[in-house]
């Protein structure tokens, strides 16, 4: 049985095609704001990947900022919901979820079957999202999967005590203009990340083992000073920006087989 989940999030869409609930036959991840030709691109290219047509697909789910309208699919599913059921088919002993992406962050309690049993999120403010190490990293003319090496190399990250981004953003322009090197920025700006959203976690409380979800896990700048702010080790997967997608995946495979 083969099965296509699809989150369509506020910056990505994302694509994975599942054979029988276990293998990825193939995964695609488009950078397009919601509402453009983003999601059919991504399907495009899982199906060119796989060598499957779309008539041969068993069942397609949407997760996602943009799910609902979305017309080509047989479900519709909360991205809570994908997030919890994808990060517990590879890493079935996480307890807490951290899923940062363009536009929001929300951390996940799952009980030992992965169903969530609790939840925080925060989009309402962009500071603690992808959103702000995109502006960053555009100030600093840098491309967004550059900043974990950049960050790698500081020897003092620089303090952003400004919670807005749109005044931390001007913070990053007079510390630049001061001479604070790209690294120490960098390093400070990933540490403003995770600050945020490890007080969002607080909230929820942190039960081990830890993973992060999102396109924002991917950068380990922000995972380092995550794991310091929570004082615990975060699991990471290569799929995390996919986990969405692959919940849908997977929630299409149990309503399908
Ligand atoms: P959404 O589902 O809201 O569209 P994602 O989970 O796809 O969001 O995350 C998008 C965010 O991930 C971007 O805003 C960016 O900050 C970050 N990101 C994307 N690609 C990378 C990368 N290669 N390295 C580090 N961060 C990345």
């Amino acid at each position: 049985m083969y099965t296509l989940g699809i989150d369509i999030g506020s910056t990505t869409s994302k694509a994975v095609i599942l054979k029988d609930g276990q293998e990825v036959m193939a995964s695609s991840i488009v950078v397009a704001t919601v509402g453009t030709d983003g999601v059919s691109r991504a399907i495009e290219e899982v199906l060119k990947e796989s060598g499957l047509a779309r008539e041969t697909l068993d069942c397609v789910v949407a997760t996602g900022y943009g799910r609902q309208t979305y017309e080509g699919a047989d479900y519709q599913v909360s991205e809570l919901s994908c997030h919890a059921l994808g990060v517990h088919h590879l890493c079935p002993e996480a307890r807490t979820v951290i899923d940062i992406g363009g536009q929001d962050a929300k951390v996940l309690s799952l009980n030992d079957q992965g169903r969530m049993v609790n939840f925080v999120m925060n989009d309402k403010c962009a500071a603690g999202t992808g959103r702000f190490l995109d502006v960053m990293a555009n100030i600093l003319k840098l491309d967004i999967s550059c900043l974990e090496v950049e960050a790698a190399k500081a020897e003092k990250p620089a303090g952003i005590s400004s919670t807005c981004t749109v005044f931390a953003e001007s913070e990053v322009i007079s510390q630049l203009a001061a001479g604070t090197g790209i690294p120490d920025l960098v390093a400070g700006i990933c540490q403003s990340v995770a600050t945020r959203v490890a007080s969002l976690a607080r909230r929820v409380g942190i039960k081990e083992q830890v993973a992060m979800s999102g396109g924002v896990a991917r950068n380990a700048g922000v995972r380092d000073a995550m794991e310091k702010e929570l004082g615990v080790t975060i699991r990471y997967h290569p799929m995390a920006q996919l986990m969405g997608a692959l919940g849908a995946a997977l929630y299409g495979f149990q309503k399908c087989r």
